[in-house]
């Protein structure tokens, strides 16, 4: 177990993979050591001169921090759509705070144009790098004292370049047993297949991971035993669970007694949005999160923590984006990890992305050292309301379109939760549609508690064309019945890693993302998802 006092990163390079153990500096890179000297006379790189920038300074207008609400308003809790819809952004006169950047700054510490945009070391900006690394020590509280903070161009550049680094061709990665279709589609054409772990309503099962681990055959596998993990705890992608505290240091120290390095891919860290309760009840339940003005400590701790805060080895690598909180846009992230991947990443991003983008880093880097570590808390504290407000209202809008119950779920991901079971309401039904339908449970699902996503599991047991293992067909016909009607959804089938090792069938769910469309929108879509499935589940296809 870890110990009281802070120790470093155990010797951990045995895991980098063979590509990995061959990157050497870029040799014009190997350099740079030279440049800060005083006084050089650099004539070596092949730097374009910031007289020839096109632009002499840059203006931006930033929101303020406090742009949204802390806690759901009392207008926006009576849960009326239109209100909902006069209050979206698109309809608000936003407050903004002019930022500038000028090409030459007075002093070399103010962020400037000359230098943001200039070729540099595959590295954050160093006003960037230092606001990274306080938060860091503020937010997550690594277990190990030298972590290292590193930019990257979000999520997806953070895990192609961890499994890179980590993995052989022919290697394995553990998985939740559903997830992040990208996260496949990267690895998989480089050899990396993935290896599935069982879930339940926290996510990754810490029993099944050791059942896995202990038993794991070689020979019967055809692959060595994965010592590398990928995975989404907080609103994870699709499902929308999250991990708490006690599940996450289990995990990790099956992670220790088996030396597997942990990749925590975590966007939606910072919507973590409590329990969803029926609108009936909501006004008389206390958020379980701060709601006031200066309480970034609380509003910390309400979080369930990172793999960091148990990583006294240094074995997690967590990737941080800003695409969930700023922009995706913006592509931009941070690895938070031990110093020998750090120096191995930043030699595999001098090689492709080079540092993210100038235009996209200062601008950045201004509007968060403009907020402060307290504004930037801030304004994920708003952002949080308001994607709770956003589930809350999904939610209601399935409830005003079906008949919810509340049921304990015995099996599969939802395992020891409460799932709710969605029937046809007998006071939508009109004169097409069969009596039968009353009775009959569509879907079920759990009402998220982070994230951005509904998961939908679809009862096809009960359709009359079912046929067992071709729960394939139907959802697929659902699906574009739905389509046609004008509503997309995500098919579950694009986030299955293995059909054999889930608890569920492959098939027969929806992700649905209440994070973008507009209020009315949300609502519309749900009126033609209830008409569509009751129509769907009343006939043979
Ligand atoms: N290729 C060549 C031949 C170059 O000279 C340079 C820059 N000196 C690059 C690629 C790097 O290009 P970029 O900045 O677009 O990554
Ligand atoms: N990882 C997960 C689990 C995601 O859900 C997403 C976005 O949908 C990403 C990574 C992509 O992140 P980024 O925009 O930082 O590349």
């Amino acid at each position: 177990m870890a110990s009281e006092k802070q120790s470093k990163a155990i010797p951990l390079s045995h895991h980098l993979s063979e590509v990995a153990k061959a990157r050497k500096p870029s040799p014009l890179k190997g350099l740079s050591k030279y440049f800060k000297q005083e006084g050089v006379l650099s004539l070596a790189g092949g730097l374009p001169s910031p007289a020839y920038f096109p632009l002499s300074g840059l203006s931006v207008d930033a929101l303020v921090s406090d742009s949204f609400a802390l806690a759901p308003t009392e207008r926006s809790s009576s849960f009326s759509w239109l209100w909902k819809l006069l209050g979206s952004s698109s309809f608000k006169k936003e407050r903004t705070t002019a930022i500038s950047i000028p090409k030459y700054s007075a002093t070399p510490d103010d962020i400037n144009l000359a230098a943001a945009l200039q070729y540099g070391a595959a590295v954050a900006q160093p006003q960037l790098q230092n606001f990274l690394r306080d938060f860091v020590m503020q937010v997550y509280q690594p277990a190990f004292e030298d972590f290292t903070v590193l930019i990257d161009t979000g999520n997806t550049d953070g895990w192609c370049r961890a499994f890179g680094t980590l993995c052989n061709p022919g290697q394995g990665v553990l998985m939740e047993e559903w997830t992040y279709p990208s996260a496949l589609a990267s690895m998989m054409p480089a050899g990396v297949d993935p290896v599935s772990v069982p879930m339940d309503g926290e996510g990754m099962k810490s029993d099944a991971l050791e059942k896995l681990l202990s038993e794991w055959d070689e020979e019967a596998r055809q692959m060595s035993r994965p010592h590398v993990m990928y995975i989404v705890p907080v609103g994870q992608n699709p499902c929308g669970t999250t991990m708490g505290a006690t599940r996450k240091k289990q995990i990790y120290e099956i992670c220790v007694k088996y030396d597997i390095i942990i990749v925590e891919d975590d966007p939606y860290y910072f919507m973590q949005l409590g329990t969803y309760e029926m609108k009936s009840q909501r006004s008389s339940v206390a958020s379980p999160v701060s709601h006031r003005s200066g309480d970034e400590a609380r509003f910390i701790a309400s979080l369930e923590p990172s793999f960091l805060k148990y990583d006294y080895q240094g074995r997690v690598i967590r990737l941080d984006t800003f695409s969930k909180t700023i922009a995706p846009g913006a592509r931009l992230g941070f690895f938070t990890c031990n110093p020998v991947f750090a120096e191995r990443f930043e030699r595999q991003g001098e090689t492709s992305t080079q540092s993210p983008c100038g235009f996209g880093q200062s601008i950045v880097t201004k509007i968060l050292t403009t907020w402060k570590y307290e504004g930037y808390i801030r304004w994920l504290q708003g952002l949080r309301t308001e994607y709770q407000q956003r589930r809350d209202f999904f939610v209601d809008c399935l409830a005003d379109e079906f008949h919810l119950q509340a049921t304990p779920a015995v099996a599969g991901i939802w395992e020891g939760c409460t799932m709710y079971r969605a029937f046809s309401k007998p006071s939508v039904l009109n004169t097409n549609e069969k009596l039968l339908s009353q009775s009959r449970a569509l879907f079920s699902f759990i009402p998220p508690n982070s994230g951005m996503f509904v998961w939908l599991k679809l009862n096809l047991e009960d359709h009359p064309s079912f046929t067992p293992d071709d729960e394939g067909t139907l959802e697929t016909k659902l699906w574009a019945r739905l389509a046609e009607n004008g509503v997309i959804f995500a098919p579950g089938w694009f986030f299955t890693t293995d059909d054999l090792a889930s608890s569920e069938p492959s098939a027969g769910h929806f992700r649905i993302s209440y994070s973008n469309a507009e209020y009315g929108d949300l609502k519309k879509a749900v009126n033609i998802f209830g008409r569509v499935i009751r129509e769907f589940f009343d006939e043979q296809v």
